[in-house]
């Protein structure tokens, strides 16, 4: 099992304050790692809950889909830890309304932080990590990555695209020693689905429709950041990895 053995190893996650972004970071640790957990909402029960382990864990607390913001993120990062061998791309909004009233709004803030910000968080930590010629990157995709989902256009938009920025960073990156993957995880219980999971019907429809039976919960994130973070997937480059209960298979 040492190939999935983080010890030593630093990692950026955003997002990292709750749901899918807080169980990633929590995984990495108990698998070795050091944290420093990006979000703006707080992360202190995150950073208590791996410094319970004995690992270092730090937090910052910026606004990610303010461009301007981002440079001064990982530098600080970066001065935390010491460096960062694997960066969890994870912070993500959605936002629903039908596509024909679909705002600006709506469609201007999703994109800019879970595409604009995504590409240019890889960018900077990207060539921090190419400089010592190793580094895992993890994008955080979607069900929507492949399919059009209804009420949620921009979002969809921004899901394809972080397949597609996951695919060209890896042709570039992959014979520099940086791994860029992506995980597609299906429907998970958190704040991001709360509003489909209070609509019964449509509860209801979505998990009958997931062959595994049942929902997704955070800590099945664990296992799959841990393999894409580790050296037990040093041959992966450019892959979305569907994390959902079978959904895609149906
Ligand atoms: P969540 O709402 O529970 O958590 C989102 C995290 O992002 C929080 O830590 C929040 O503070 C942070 N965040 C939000 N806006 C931010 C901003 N402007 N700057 C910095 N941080 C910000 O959501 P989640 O369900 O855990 O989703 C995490 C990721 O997984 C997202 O990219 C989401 O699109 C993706 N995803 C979730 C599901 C699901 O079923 N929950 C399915 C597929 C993909």
């Amino acid at each position: 099992m040492n190939s999935f053995d983080l010890t030593g190893k630093r990692a950026l996650v955003t997002g990292a304050s709750g749901g899918l972004g807080q169980a990633m970071a929590i995984g990495l640790a108990e698998a070795g790692a050091d944290v420093v957990a990006v979000a703006s909402s707080e992360c202190r029960d995150t950073v208590a809950q791996i410094r319970e382990m004995g690992r270092q864990a730090e937090w910052i607390a910026a606004d990610l889909s303010k461009e301007e913001l981002l440079e001064g993120v990982v530098s600080q990062a970066i001065g935390m830890i010491g460096g960062i061998d694997i960066l969890v791309n994870n912070a993500g909004i959605i936002r629903r309304a039908p596509a024909a009233a679909h705002s600006r709004q709506d469609w201007h803030d999703v994109i800019s932080l879970n595409l604009d910000s995504l590409f240019f968080l890889c960018q900077l930590v990207g060539n921090h990590m190419l400089e010592r010629g190793s580094g895992k990157i993890i994008n955080i995709a979607s069900m929507l990555t492949y399919q059009g989902g209804i009420n949620v256009p921009g979002y969809t938009a921004s899901k394809h695209g972080v397949a597609g920025i996951t695919k060209a960073l890896a042709n570039e990156w992959a014979g520099r020693g940086v791994q860029v993957n992506a995980i597609a995880p299906g429907y998970m219980t958190t704040n991001n689905t709360a509003p489909i999971i209070a609509d019964e019907n449509r509860y209801k429809a979505i998990t009958e429709r997931i062959p595994a039976g049942r929902w997704g919960t955070p800590d099945d994130m664990k296992g799959p950041a841990v393999f894409l973070a580790s050296s037990a997937s040093d041959y992966m480059n450019g892959h979305v990895l569907c994390v959902d209960g079978g959904w895609m298979a149906r």
